[in-house]
């Protein structure tokens, strides 16, 4: 099917595509278009205009940012998978851009829209919601930062005002023995989460667990903490039993989706599952 009809702009600063979202409050922003254009192709988005940010200067690349990681938002996948930056100081974020889609998803998609289209099956809302990341975005009263807990707030929805860019996120250098983990169970054929699950695990000196952030993608309306999981976490060793015992939690207070791809209590299982999976790995990679 074939998008409804829409005006086309193409902005060079992010004060302009500011102005722009002002002046047309039914456009959108279009980045990678690889969420908003097969939406607009099914009919269920009908932006009468789109604002192209795909030659705005300063939302691009990589950087490091004192010890830690800042990426533009119109960052790709495959961007995140081959910068050194990423490999050196947070693997994860590469690990899991490595396993989004197909090779055109990670060529196109971007992570600043990845969290603005706050799907629920997408992987970098879980992951960056483990790595305590903020949102720097730009809108009419200048620019703010909104750290990641706050910003997913329903299904496609966050807390973004609808005159607001994405222009940075960032990630503070991880702590030292620190492990990172992304495991996901994928729909066969879009690669979309059915459950993923993120997890940072921090040990201590006397080995055990010192802090944890837990976050699941996939399971239900938005991609949430498991904090029931990492409170059984911290304070103890990280045993395997103790591990299962906190990943039981996981699925505790969760509302979960049941659709064609997978019922309710099968995500609730799988959230446990791969919940245990991903602080096992990070645990092991913590240790050294
Ligand atoms: C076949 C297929 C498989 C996929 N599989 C996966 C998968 O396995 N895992 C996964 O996570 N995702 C998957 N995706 C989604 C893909 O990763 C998206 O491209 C990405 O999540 C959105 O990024 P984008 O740059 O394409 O955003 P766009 O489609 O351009 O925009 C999406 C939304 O975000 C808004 N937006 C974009 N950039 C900004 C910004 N800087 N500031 C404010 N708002 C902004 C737009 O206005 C729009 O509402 C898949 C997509 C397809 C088509």
């Amino acid at each position: 099917m074939y998008p409804s009809a829409f005006d086309y702009f193409r902005p060079s600063s992010v004060d302009e595509v500011v102005k722009l979202l002002q002046e047309n409050p039914e456009g959108k922003i279009i980045a990678g278009g690889h969420s908003l254009l097969p939406m607009m192709k099914l009919r269920l988005a009908a932006p009468a205009s789109l604002i192209d940010i795909g030659r705005v200067p300063g939302l691009d690349g990589i950087r490091s940012d004192n010890g830690g990681v800042a990426f533009g938002a119109r960052t790709t996948y495959d961007q995140i998978i081959k910068s050194d930056v990423v490999q050196q100081t947070l693997p994860v974020a590469a690990e899991a851009a490595g396993v989004v889609g197909d090779i055109q998803v990670r060529n196109r998609g971007t992570i600043g829209g990845s969290i603005a289209h706050a799907d629920p099956a997408a992987d970098f809302p879980a992951v960056l919601l483990a790595l305590d990341a903020k949102v720097n975005a730009t809108g009419p009263n200048g620019q703010r930062t909104i750290g990641i807990d706050d910003f997913f707030v329903d299904m496609f929805t966050t807390s973004l005002e609808p005159e607001e860019i994405v222009t940075e996120i960032s990630v503070a250098k991880p702590a030292a023995k620190t492990g990172m983990a992304y495991e996901k169970f994928s729909h066969p054929a879009s690669g979309y989460a059915i459950v993923g699950v993120a997890a940072s695990v921090t040990l201590g000196n006397d080995g055990n667990v010192s802090a944890a952030r837990i976050a699941i993608t996939g399971a239900g309306p938005i991609a949430v903490r498991a904090n029931g999981t990492e409170s059984a976490l911290v304070g103890q060793a990280p045993t395997a039993e103790n591990v299962k015992a906190a990943a039981q939690k996981a699925s505790d207070g969760m509302t979960f989706l049941g659709d064609i791809h997978a019922g309710e209590e099968y995500r609730a299982h799988l959230t446990r599952v791969f919940t245990e999976r991903a602080i096992n790995k990070a645990v092991e990679r913590a240790q050294g």
